[in-house]
């Protein structure tokens, strides 16, 4: 009870205990068995957790502490496929001791796809989440417009959230935290050339960047740059849109959550040379899409080609290898990046005897 009370900060993000308890609480705090958690209760760090959901995206970013509230920022993009029970998100979040009814500063819904929002309903249920940002996309079914009821009725405290439709607020922006700058590089706007169907919904995707100091984080949701059939070097859809609108010293980034789970679909030349990431990050799962699995080989192959000195990482690690299917995918393959600005880590649970354990794979230094 004294450690939930540590580790969820009061709704305005500021501690209101007495400092002489609020240190003894870290104490109690330090002793927390960690060994399952990438980096310990750290939260001097900017982390960003890829968690295995199986096919589909949901990321956990806690910002460092000092950064806009005492406790650091929490923010998730996009809450993958599953509830309940099965919504390894929360249970990834319980792990750190994130209880219910702990805020979220804003949890954004890249796209209304079924591998994308289902989750976050589960989010909003559970913990109190100021701002929600949805793309505003207009051609949606009956299940998003229920879970848009949710989002609408979310409050903190008697303080209604804030809801974003960025088709209706296309300037939104986020506020700087300190060193933290997080942005909106593209979001779905009525403009022609963004595919249909399917296609179309992924182009409506929400683009994020994440600065902080030295390193840069950009996630794509399920901005696709041209027909599954067209070569690399054919440039069109979300990514065409993205690559004329923002400035190509916004698009340079560290780490990339690469677009569409890594589908052929997404992934350009021109998107890759833009981005020249370091760390590649592919949600993906075991999903079959016309007898093929994501990421396609294609897309692994042009990000070795054109960043040979680049690192891959995927919450699928060894999924097709233990014979995996949709109904145990989500097994633990989690992704977490942890810097302080000047150093990045990255990190992987990775499962072997039937042991998961976090290895380092790839550390940078600038
Ligand atoms: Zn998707």
């Amino acid at each position: 009870m004294l450690v939930k009370i540590a580790l969820a900060p009061a709704w305005d993000g500021h501690y209101t205990l007495p400092m002489r308890k609020l240190r003894l609480l870290l104490v109690i705090a330090w002793f927390i068995p960690s060994a399952q958690l990438p980096a310990g209760q750290n939260n001097e760090l900017l982390q960003v957790h890829f968690v295995d959901v199986g096919q589909g995206d949901a990321i956990w970013i806690q910002g460092p502490a000092g950064e806009c509230t005492d406790n650091g920022l929490n923010i998730i993009i996009d809450g993958g496929p599953h509830t309940g029970k099965s919504n390894r998100l929360i249970t990834y979040l319980e792990t750190y001791k994130f209880v219910k009814d702990s805020l979220v500063d804003c949890a954004i819904v890249t796209h209304p796809h079924d591998d994308h929002y289902p989750g976050m309903a589960d989010v909003l249920q559970n913990y109190r989440v100021k701002t929600i940002v949805d793309s505003g996309f207009p051609d949606v079914g009956v299940k998003f417009q229920k879970f848009l009821t949710l989002v609408k009725a979310e409050k903190v405290g008697n303080v209604k959230s804030t809801f974003v439709e960025l088709r209706k607020q296309p300037k939104f922006q986020f506020a700087d935290c300190g060193d933290l700058h997080m942005s909106i590089l593209f979001s779905d706007t009525d403009q022609t050339g963004l595919g249909s169907g399917n296609s179309r919904t992924n182009n409506a995707s929400t683009v994020v960047r994440i600065e902080y100091k030295k390193f840069v984080f950009l996630f794509m949701g399920d901005l696709e740059g041209k027909d599954r059939k067209d070569p690399a070097d054919k440039l069109s859809l979300g990514e065409k849109a993205l690559l004329s609108k923002a400035p190509a010293e916004k698009l340079r980034a560290t780490v990339l959550k690469v677009g569409h789970h890594g589908s052929e679909t997404s992934s350009t030349l021109s998107l890759i040379r833009a981005v020249q990431p370091e760390v590649v990050v592919i949600q993906s799962g075991r999903k079959a899409f016309s007898g093929t699995f994501l990421p396609d080989q294609g897309v692994l192959d042009r990000y070795k080609k054109e960043l040979p000195g680049s690192v891959i990482v995927r919450t699928d690690e060894g999924d097709e290898a233990q014979g995996l299917d949709t109904t145990n995918d989500a097994d633990g393959d989690d992704i977490a990046i942890l810097t302080d600005g000047d150093s990045l880590r990255v990190r992987q649970a990775r499962i072997s005897g039937g042991k998961r354990r976090w290895v380092t794979v790839k550390t940078i230094q600038k």
